[in-house]
């Protein structure tokens, strides 16, 4: 492609100006006021003095200014660094050092902990948005996390510092912006990883990349049709699993994006009844939430025809009852922040197989490498997954060495272990870093979580290793129990006997009621490991 990400945006409001591109509690926008206010937004930021390639942080929860934020900003022909409305101060510290962001957009709520932060940072701009008719919800829902947080009282009144997003909308023009832009080469995005993996890297992703992402989803979901369909937004904008899922794909199909500024069961069913969304890209413990509500019968989710469920392994039954109950389609998927993020999934019209994460996306290649040697190695092997494609980054921002060792001649490693089947569908087993040693053999946590899943009392259920003074690791679970049933040790301990080897079966368990989770529902595996860990101190 050769031109900026913000096309699909033009493009939509010229064919589609009066569809609906968002609804965000009741309200709606359509694609012609869309472009209009990201324009406004992007010449008020030029006139404020952000030029190409300055970096622009948003620190916002789903909501619509994310998305004006978002295109007005690259529009501006700035650099999006996307932040974690739950960061911490020192996460936010690190990553506005990191990035270098001079600007930041971010909620009246969340303004104490940004201008905490001002003097340890290069930040020079300030923009703070506030929800307006929305403030009564977002205050029941942010209030309980800035108190705990911040120790303050969030009704702030804030300085002369300090501009309003409305005022800049307001006061701007909606001409059209043309910052040129080089598409393989400009960066429109530095998004942060996890840092699960030690410090958070600014993963670089270019115009191209997200471009190519989001034509590669609607090439999967091929049967959609421009300006008809609605995409649930329950994913995090700020995370790039819902930015190109969600946003950027619903902007390049002119579809209503439904904004769900934070996941709620029960607000979720009543809101895919009330707004009939057609494609809900989503993490399993989403589907598994919406598919054990006591009061499920009461909704009506038949609106729902495709879903893909990425970011962590989908258990099968969740699959199978969620499909029943939709009467649409749900299939696994996978990626990683370096590469846009997807790279595989199942086909969601054609043979998809369970427990795999399906064939590699279009203009996609992936192998399987020996990770001693780099050697291609042969089919149903598991070494190392390598992807090469469109969508995967030019490097993490100034690292060059922590580039150098994930890209090889454009093959990114992945750091997950998996294998490819006859048939070429690839499988993951579990990520490099997550296996456990026990007694000289490999264990990946996944087969035991999986196992333990089947159980019929078992609501979810995460594995690690822990020191064990004769075998090196052993297997320890913690597991969650569905509401009002029972399992006790020995019994999930007979289970788990029933179907894996003795080195696997988990020696130690704890039940817990929830399990730690990262914003797009994955378990956070280390978390549970440093608690493990301080238990036993
Ligand atoms: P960090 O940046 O700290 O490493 P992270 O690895 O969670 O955090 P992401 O880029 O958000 O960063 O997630 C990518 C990872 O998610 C993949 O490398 C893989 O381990 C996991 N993952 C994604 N989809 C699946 C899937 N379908 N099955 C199993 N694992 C998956």
């Amino acid at each position: 492609p050769r031109v900026s990400l913000t096309h699909f945006l033009e493009q939509s409001a010229a064919t589609y100006p009066d569809n609906n591109a968002i609804y965000f509690m009741g309200k709606r926008i359509t694609y012609r006021e869309l472009l209009d206010l990201s324009y406004q937004f992007a010449n008020g930021l030029i006139k404020r003095g952000v030029k190409k390639g300055d970096r622009v942080a948003i620190m916002l929860p789903n909501v619509p200014q994310t998305v004006i934020c978002y295109y007005g900003a690259l529009f501006a022909g700035a650099t999006v660094v996307m932040t974690n409305p739950l960061y911490t101060e020192r996460e936010l510290i690190h990553q506005l050092n990191d990035s270098g962001a001079e600007t930041i957009i971010t909620l009246d709520l969340l303004y104490k902990r940004v201008t905490s932060v001002r003097s340890s940072t290069p930040l020079k701009r300030l923009i703070i948005t506030s929800i307006g008719d929305y403030l009564p919800f977002f205050k029941r829902m942010l209030y309980p996390l800035v108190q705990k947080k911040d120790g303050h009282n969030p009704q702030v009144t804030y300085g002369s510092d300090v501009e309003p997003f409305l005022s800049i909308v307001k006061e701007s023009a909606n001409s059209p912006v043309k910052i040129e832009v080089d598409p393989e080469h400009d960066i429109a995005l530095l998004q942060y990883t996890g840092g699960t993996t030690g410090v958070a890297k600014g993963v670089m992703l270019t115009h191209a990349n997200l471009i190519a992402n989001a034509v590669q989803c609607k090439a999967v979901l091929y049967k959609l049709k421009m300006g008809r369909d609605r995409i649930l937004g329950a994913l995090p904008l700020f995370h790039v699993y819902g930015m190109t899922t969600v946003m950027n794909k619903g902007i390049s199909i002119a579809a209503e994006i439904i904004l769900v500024p934070k996941f709620d069961v029960k607000q979720m069913l009543e809101l895919i009844s009330k707004t009939k969304p057609t494609l809900f890209p989503g993490a399993p413990t989403m589907y598994i939430g919406l598919i054990n509500h006591p009061d499920l019968q009461k909704y009506d989710l038949s609106s729902i025809e495709a879903c893909v469920s990425g970011s962590a392994p989908l258990p099968v039954e969740v699959k199978n009852r969620f499909e029943e109950l939709t009467g649409g389609k749900l299939v696994e998927g996978y990626g990683l922040t370096e590469a846009s993020p997807v790279t595989h999934s199942n086909p969601i019209w054609g043979r998809s197989i369970t427990g795999s994460i399906g064939l590699p996306w279009p203009d996609t290649d992936s192998r399987v490498l020996d990770p001693s040697t780099g050697e291609e190695l042969p089919t149903g092997q598991i070494g190392e997954l390598a992807v090469k494609g469109p969508q995967v980054m030019v490097g993490y921002w100034n690292r060059p060495e922590d580039t150098a060792a994930v890209l090889k001649d454009g093959w990114l490693l992945t750091g997950d272990m998996g294998y490819m089947d006859e048939d070429g569908y690839f499988y993951i087993v579990d990520r490099k870093k997550d296996m456990i040693i026990a007694g000289g053999f490999n264990i990946y946590p996944r087969e035991v979580e999986e196992v333990l899943f089947e159980h019929p009392a078992v609501q979810e259920a995460a594995v690690i290793g822990v020191p064990d003074p004769y075998r090196g690791e052993t297997v320890k679970a913690f597991v969650v129990l569905k509401q009002g049933m029972e399992a006790s040790e020995e019994e999930l301990e007979k289970h788990c006997r029933e179907k894996l080897a003795a080195y696997k079966i988990p020696r130690l368990y704890e039940f817990r009621s929830e399990l730690p989770k990262t914003m797009v529902g994955k378990v956070l595996r280390r978390q549970l490991q440093e608690e493990d860990k301080k238990q036993r101190e």
